[in-house]
């Protein structure tokens, strides 16, 4: 996030994209009307409800209590909770490297970073930096960077001022951060929200239109109603289908595209257990647990019959959960049995 600090420089914060997400830019097209603000690129929330642990690699008490203070700007609107217990296996890990600027890994993708390394860096905190990098740790992208902005950067301008102190940015790492964009398909939420605090402040020398944006150093109302609505966190959760294991197949659907489905079963006695996927639609599973809705154990898009996904893996007891998604993520909608067998 860009900040204007006393000594005038500024400080810009770039989301941690793992290398197979990074995202392509492309011609843009107007935004449909009916959707919501903010974005979010899709695949990459918790699930509803999560329990995030953070274990903090360093920092001041009154930098760990700043950052106990803005998460908890998101855990007021949003249906997840964040526990700061240092666990070992913290999903969401903070250094304070003053070295290293600001950034954080996106969502989900933070269970990918081996668990000694921080998934989030705080190298400054002024401002509403640490509310913003927490608004990446739980799936939010760059509101700068939605498709709906209507951004025409003067690129030449923004490449040679983030090339300076203190971010010495190469072009394609500011063509990464900030001038290319999402493609429509791959965020949830839409219409440009200027007050958004996932938005970068930068000075109208940087866009064509020489009209700039304002530092943002709260949430946005936008953005809480975004948070807490049905396409991110929303305080009624989504509620989890009971599966039996070894009964007949339990028919679900997609209903819109992006919808995505949560069973859950109890495992009474370990062993290999399959769950898997019928019909004709193309669907993508993953499986968390035992008793956790974070803890990620296997993921599958085709290794079942046609398109439909399997899972075969050797349980203990406990609760599992299995989350259900349509491949095709901005349009797939459609049909399909579920079941678990042992
Ligand atoms: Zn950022």
């Amino acid at each position: 996030m860009a900040r204007a600090t006393s000594s005038d420089t500024e400080h810009v914060c770039f989301d941690r994209v793992l290398p197979r997400d990074l995202f392509r830019p492309q011609a843009l097209a107007p935004p449909r009307g009916g959707r919501v603000r903010a974005i979010a690129p899709i695949g990459k929330t918790w699930m509803n409800g999560s329990v995030l642990h953070v274990r903090f690699l360093g920092g001041t008490p009154a930098q760990r209590a700043l950052v106990r203070e803005q998460a908890g700007w998101w855990t007021e609107v949003a249906n997840l909770q964040f526990v700061f217990d240092d666990s070992p296996q913290a999903e969401i890990r903070i250094a304070f490297d003053p070295a290293d600027g600001a950034w954080s890994y996106v969502g989900t993708d933070c269970r990918g970073i081996p668990s000694a390394e921080p998934t989030m860096n705080l190298g400054f905190t002024d401002g509403g930096t640490t509310a913003h990098e927490f608004g990446h740790a739980i799936g939010l992208a760059h509101e700068h960077q939605n498709p709906a902005g209507g951004i025409v950067w003067n690129e030449p301008v923004v490449i040679a001022a983030l090339a300076g102190s203190p971010n010495f940015w190469d072009e394609a790492t500011v063509r990464h951060n900030v001038l290319d964009k999402y493609r429509f398909d791959q965020v949830k939420g839409t219409q440009f929200d200027p007050e958004s605090i996932m938005l970068y402040f930068f000075p109208g020398s940087w866009v064509k239109s020489g009209i700039g944006t304002k530092s943002n150093d709260v949430l946005s109302a936008l953005e809480k109603t975004f948070i807490a609505s049905k396409d991110a966190y929303p305080r009624i959760p989504v509620q989890a289908v009971e599966l039996t294991i070894n009964a007949a197949p339990t028919s679900a659907s997609i209903g819109k595209p992006g919808e995505e489905d949560l069973f859950t079963f109890t495992v009474k006695t370990s062993g290999r257990h399959v769950i898997e996927t019928g019909g004709q639609t193309d669907v993508v599973m993953k499986l968390f647990g035992p008793n956790s809705q974070t803890k990620l154990l296997a993921e599958d898009d085709d290794a079942g019959v046609g398109l439909n996904a399997r899972i075969a893996v050797s349980l203990i007891p406990g609760q599992y959960f299995a989350q259900v998604r349509h491949y095709n993520k901005a349009r797939g909608t459609g049909s399909y049995s579920i079941k678990v067998s042992r």
